[in-house]
């Protein structure tokens, strides 16, 4: 049985309690590793190494230049055991290993690489304009914000962790990272990795335990100067309010209910296989999931019959199998929040088109009850189960009569994450776009997010952006230093209001 310790300081080292917690793979129930259960006080323990590294250690004192080294080591060794990594990462969270090597370990090591080119490209200092006193001038400093905290979700553990780990330290920044309990194993992996690239004793921290208790901590704690969280809308608000205690930094990427506007002169074929990739990749368990088609009533009809027909072929089963299109969700828990919600479909009146229940016949070792099928339904935009978030393999098809209707719908949420519009005019669809409340719209695509691309939330989807320059900049304050060398400062209004002075 494979084992994790904490990673704190450089050094792997039990929970303070001694306490530990079983992670295990949701498609058959098996135990995976045990891994140390991280208290208060552990986490303090490593906001404290990520302070002195900050504060007295070489890292923030590098050169941009000199950290990328260091970053494209880690995306190096993770390209090196990619394989392993994946298959971690598919067991430990249930996604499939397609995914898995396809999208969270070349994309984990893509982040890594992205932002060392921010480190070595972007200037630590910039002459800020032309001086309106000269010969006074401004000059604009990004400084490291110092120790950054780091919380992830369970949905794409290792690619979260990097979108966490590799634009702070690359800044200059220390962290200290927690994973979500379920799907901690490749974290620490990551953590391991750092490690082995030689990045100095405290500079990345990882901690494995409950949000609760060694959550709150790094979210609260005086000596932590920026906190990212990646997760629900509610434990958002929590992290924002723990925050507040200090005025610290934060960033939050949080929940959607991203719409799928389907116009009148899509490629109904494209947009179909669009329409279900982006609600049924990794089974709706992805925060900017199109959960709600909002198709054009000129096309309704033939459009949700194309869905409903490839809905069916999704093929169901073992997740570690090239063939399977989805898993199970992370947990039979999971399972059992969808089940609720297409209840309360059913009961608000929506019309069930499609799945709606677990799956009869997967193949054999599989635990059923960590699956579901692929569901539609036939809905109105009021209905909790298109308002509220899911996170799991639900559809809502909602029928609007114009571009505005589409737009207006879209916009009748209180998230904001993602969006996309199928059409064959791309000036239409940039128009329809560009009305969207949201923080990403893809025209003819989905899913599509490249760490050269800003992402984040409009509303309660999130505040401030990750990845691209855009999300490098978050971790990065704003110095601004004003220059003089004039001599005679007669001619100056702000010294002449205390003229005797001069
Ligand atoms: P969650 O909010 O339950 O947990 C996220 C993390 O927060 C976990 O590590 C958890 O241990 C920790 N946590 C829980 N309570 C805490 C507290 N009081 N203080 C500090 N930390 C605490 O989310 P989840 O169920 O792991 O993930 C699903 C959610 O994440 C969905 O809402 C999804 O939309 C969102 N998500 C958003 C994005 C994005 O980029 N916007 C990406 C992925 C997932």
């Amino acid at each position: 049985m494979t084992a994790y310790q904490l990673l704190i300081n450089g050094e792997w080292c039990d929970a303070a309690s001694g306490e530990t917690f079983a992670t295990h793979a949701p498609s058959t129930g098996e135990k995976l590793a045990d891994l140390a259960k991280a208290g208060r006080e552990d986490a303090v323990r490593a906001i404290e190494a990520a302070r002195r590294a900050f504060d007295d250690g070489p890292w923030p004192r590098m050169s941009g230049a000199e950290r990328a080294g260091y970053l494209r080591k880690v995306a190096e060794l993770i390209q090196g055991r990619s394989q392993a990594l994946a298959e971690w990462e598919a067991k430990d969270s249930g996604g499939t290993i397609r995914k898995a090597m396809f999208a969270d370990v070349p994309g984990a090591a893509a982040s890594f690489s992205f932002f060392a080119d921010c480190a070595e490209r972007e200037p630590d200092e910039v002459e800020h304009g032309e001086s309106p006193f000269p010969p006074a001038r401004s000059v604009l400093r990004r400084e490291p914000f110092g120790v950054c905290t780091g919380i992830t979700p369970w949905n794409f553990p290792f690619i979260m962790a990097s979108w966490k780990i590799a634009p702070a330290i690359a800044a200059g920044n220390t962290v200290v990272l927690k994973p979500a309990s379920f799907t901690s194993i490749t974290s620490l992996e990551m953590g391991r990795i750092c490690l082995e690239a030689g990045i100095p004793e405290g500079v990345v921290n990882v901690i494995t335990g409950p949000g609760g208790s060694a959550g709150e901590e790094l979210a609260q704690h005086p000596l932590v100067d920026k906190v990212a969280f990646t997760g629900s809308t509610e434990v958002g608000r929590r992290i924002m309010q723990l925050a507040s205690g200090t005025v610290k930094k934060v960033t939050l990427e949080l929940g959607g209910k991203s719409a799928n506007v389907v116009l009148d002169d899509a490629d109904l074929d494209l947009a179909a296989s669009g329409v279900l990739f982006g609600t049924f990749f990794h089974n709706g368990q992805v925060c900017e999931s199109g959960t709600r088609a909002l198709v054009h009533a000129a096309i309704y009809d033939e459009f949700v019959d194309l869905l409903v027909e490839r809905a069916g072929k999704l093929v169901l089963g073992d997740n570690l199998d090239m063939n399977t299109d989805l898993g199970p969700l992370v947990a039979p828990a999971q399972v059992d929040t969808v089940e609720r919600y297409v209840k309360l479909g059913l009961d608000e009146g929506a019309k069930l088109l499609c799945g709606g229940r677990k799956p009869d016949d997967l193949p054999a070792g599989l635990d059923r009850n960590a699956y579901y099928l692929p569901t539609i339904f036939e809905a109105d935009n009021s209905m909790k189960i298109a308002q509220e978030e899911i996170f799991g393999p639900v559809l809502c098809v909602i029928k609007v009569g114009s571009d505005d209707e589409a737009v207006k719908v879209a916009n009748d949420s209180i998230y904001g994450l993602g969006g996309g519009v199928w059409s064959r005019d791309p000036e239409r669809a940039h128009r329809v776009a560009a009305e969207m409340r949201t923080g990403t719209v893809w025209i003819n695509d989905y899913h599509m997010i490249t760490p050269h691309q800003p992402f984040g939330g409009y509303k309660q989807s999130g505040v401030g952006r990750e990845l691209s320059e855009i999300g490098y900049h978050e971790y990065r304050q704003v110095k601004h230093i004003w220059r003089n060398t004039a001599t005679d400062r007669s001619g100056y209004l702000h010294f002449s209001a205390l003229s005797n002075t001069l």
